[in-house]
Formats: structure tokens, sequence, C-alpha cells
């Protein structure tokens, strides 16, 4: 059988992913005896897609796992920080920091980016689309928009970013959950009727699971909705999955079956909304008595964020590229509004603009290969919140 164009990890950790240039780079450094110098890189970004204002640093704990082992020490930002890109001043706020021999990790560049662009730009709208729905239960459908090599990193991100559960089953493991879900039309479909579908999973399915069922494969949403209340009997929730062609007003279908479920007596019964919502569709459903969305290309298909590494420091001497800020820099952040500062001293006074004083704010992460930091992806999930509710956002 021929491969999967996805790599493994064996292939990941021995770096036959990375760009061809930085295997250049290490031989040309190791001839010339130049791959002993000891340098400092940072993890930086200069801008945010569509304009968003802050964004929420995810991926940490694979980079973690990835340099385990190697001769280099790191320090950043805990994963889970909400950050805005750059200080008052306009310098890039370093969210890592990377020390040692530039040849030890040179050549992990590429994949210590991908593990922090892609799933850093997943929590933030995920953390968005948890600002639009306040509350409301979000669990992540989005797997099947991507490589499915990805599902457990997009998962992983989705819920720290602030969705409850997650569908696939690789990613309720990382979390540490179970694998949410409904049920899918084509259960419908091969059944041969809503009806038939509902009854046939209500027997066979664990009483665990959850009941909601899936609404619009045949009938209309208000019909169908009785009917499975009707069948199962602790019917959770029903999951309306109205198509945009046949949509007309989602707000006002939803208001319309949630009037027929507490009119007959089923007013435990939550309505779930799913079809290509993102968090502008999310904002309008809010108060037309929608329990929760499954939210899904909007998540998934965030868009990456633009953080490099760069050398910063050399031997001990400040270098950088143009365009770039010399230095190994420290990150401080305001306890009060969680702006961030950068200094060159790790022991500086900053005044934050709210009148506050920053606190140092950058944290040991690996110490010669060692990790001197582990959080479970539900507190980082939790200090996301926390952070979203201090800022207002929430
Ligand atoms: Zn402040």
């Amino acid at each position: 059988m021929d491969r999967l164009f996805a790599a493994n990890e064996k292939e990941i950790r021995d770096a036959y992913t990375t760009d061809v240039y930085f295997e250049r780079t290490n031989k040309i450094l190791n001839s010339k005896g130049l791959g002993e110098a000891d340098v400092w890189a940072e993890f930086t970004l200069g801008s945010l897609p569509k304009k968003w204002p802050w964004a929420v640093l995810c991926g940490t704990e694979e980079v973690l796992r990835l340099t385990e082992g190697m001769n280099v020490d790191i320090f950043g930002v805990p994963e889970g920080t909400i950050f805005r890109t750059r200080s008052p001043k306009g310098i890039r706020v370093p969210l890592m920091n990377i020390h040692g021999r530039y040849t030890d990790f040179g050549e992990m560049e590429t994949a210590m980016l991908g593990m922090l662009c892609h799933p850093s730009g997943v929590a933030t709208a995920a953390a968005r689309v948890r600002c639009a729905a306040k509350e409301k239960k979000i669990m992540a459908f989005g797997n099947r928009r991507m490589h499915p090599a990805i599902s457990g990193v997009l998962d992983r991100s989705a819920y720290i970013g602030g969705c409850d559960d997650v569908a696939s089953k690789i990613g309720a493991d990382i979390i540490g959950k179970e694998a949410a879900g409904t049920v899918p039309h084509a259960l419908m479909l091969m059944m041969g009727s809503d009806e038939a579908a509902f009854r046939a999973f209500d027997e066979t399915i664990e009483k665990i699971v959850p009941r909601i069922m899936l609404i619009y494969t045949f009938s209309d949403e208000r019909e169908a909705s009785i009917n499975a209340c009707k069948i199962v009997k602790d019917l959770k929730g029903v999951r309306l999955d109205t198509p945009s062609s046949r949509r007309g007003s989602l707000k006002e279908i939803i208001q319309e079956v949630r009037w027929e479920l507490d009119s007959k007596g089923y007013k435990n019964v939550e309505i779930i909304a799913s079809g290509g919502l993102n968090e502008n569709s999310i904002r309008e459903l809010m108060g037309s008595g929608v329990s929760g969305f499954g939210v899904g290309t909007s998540i998934s298909n965030a868009p990456t964020l633009d953080i490099s590494m760069d050398l910063v420091c050399k031997n001990g001497s400040a270098i950088s590229k143009k365009g770039k800020f010399g230095g190994r820099k420290y990150t401080y952040r305001c306890p009060r509004c969680l702006s961030m500062d950068v200094s060159l001293s790790e022991n500086d006074s900053i005044t934050c603009s709210c009148g506050s004083g920053m606190e140092p704010f950058e944290t040991p992460l690996l110490k010669a290969g060692k990790r001197v930091h582990n959080r479970s992806p539900a507190e980082i999930r939790k200090y996301v919140l926390a952070q979203l509710k201090q800022l207002g956002e929430l």
C-alpha cells in the first residue's frame, strides 16, 4: 500500500518536514566551525489577520513535546495567553524565546512555527465564537474541512479557545473528554425516515450518550422536532441543520420550533443550531431560544498567524535582520488590563497606560531539554476564558 502524504511523528522529529535551507545552513555552519555559537531566537509577529485586535497563543505544548530532550532552554508566555502583537511603542512582543546552539534547534523552525501558527489561529477563532455565543454550548465540528492528520491539533485548539466539546475521537482523547456528536444525515437516509432513525439510535446507542437528534433530512423542522420528542424518551435536544438554500430566517425557524416545543411540554429539549455558522451568524441567533451551536469551517479554517522565529542575540551580543528588533527581550504584562510590554531587562519597572505597574510575564518552559511547565488543556481553556472575562469580551 502506498504511503499517505501526511508526515508521521518520526518524520517531524527527524526534520524531514523542514524547509531544506535550514539543513543546508547547518551543514555550512558546521563546515565553517560556527555551529557552536550560542544564540537566542524569539517568536513574534507583526500583525494579526482579519483585523483581529487580539489572539490566543496555542500550540506551545506541542513545541515542548517536540523540543524535550534537545539541549535548549525555552521561555515564553503561557499557552492560552491572549496577546496583542506589539508593545505600545510598536515593539513586537516575544511569545517565546529559545536559547541554545543554533545548530541544535535551527532545523526545527518550520515545525515549531507550524505548531504555533495555525493552532493559534484556530484557538483565536474559537475564542471569538465563544465571545459571540456567551454561555451557550459550542461543539467543534470542523475537522472534515482539514486534513485528518491534524484532527487532534484542531480539536485541542478549538477546545482551548473556548469550545465545550469536540467531535473527533482523537481530539477528545487529547483533551480528556468524551467525543460529542449527534447523528449524520446519512443515518436518516439509510434508515428511510427521520422517525426510523430516531428510534434506531435510541434503541442501539448506549444510554450514556446524550440523545440529540438531527432535524431536516426529510421533514419540516417543527414536525420532526416534535416527532423526535415523542419517539425518544430522554431526548436532550434537536439539532437544526437547515441548509442555507431553505433557510429564510434561521432565527425565526428556531423561535418557531422553540415555541412548539415549549407549548407541547418539551421545555427541557434543547435546540442546537449548525450549518455554516460563524461568529456573526451566531450573534444574530442569540436570544432566539437556541441552546448551543455546532461550529465547523469557521473555526477549523481560521487564518494562520504569521509568527516568525528570528535570531536576536549571538554569543551575548544583540543581532537582528533589518525590520526586526535585536536583543534578548523580556515580556511584561499589566495584571489589570492585560496590556503587554517589552524590555531588555528582566527587572524593569514599567507602568501601564492604565496606571497599573506591569509584571514580568515570561515563564520557563524547558530547561536544558527538561520540561519545567505543564498545563492540561482544561487548565489552559480556563485561563483563556478568565482573560476574555477580564477583557470584557465575555
Ligand atoms: Zn494596564
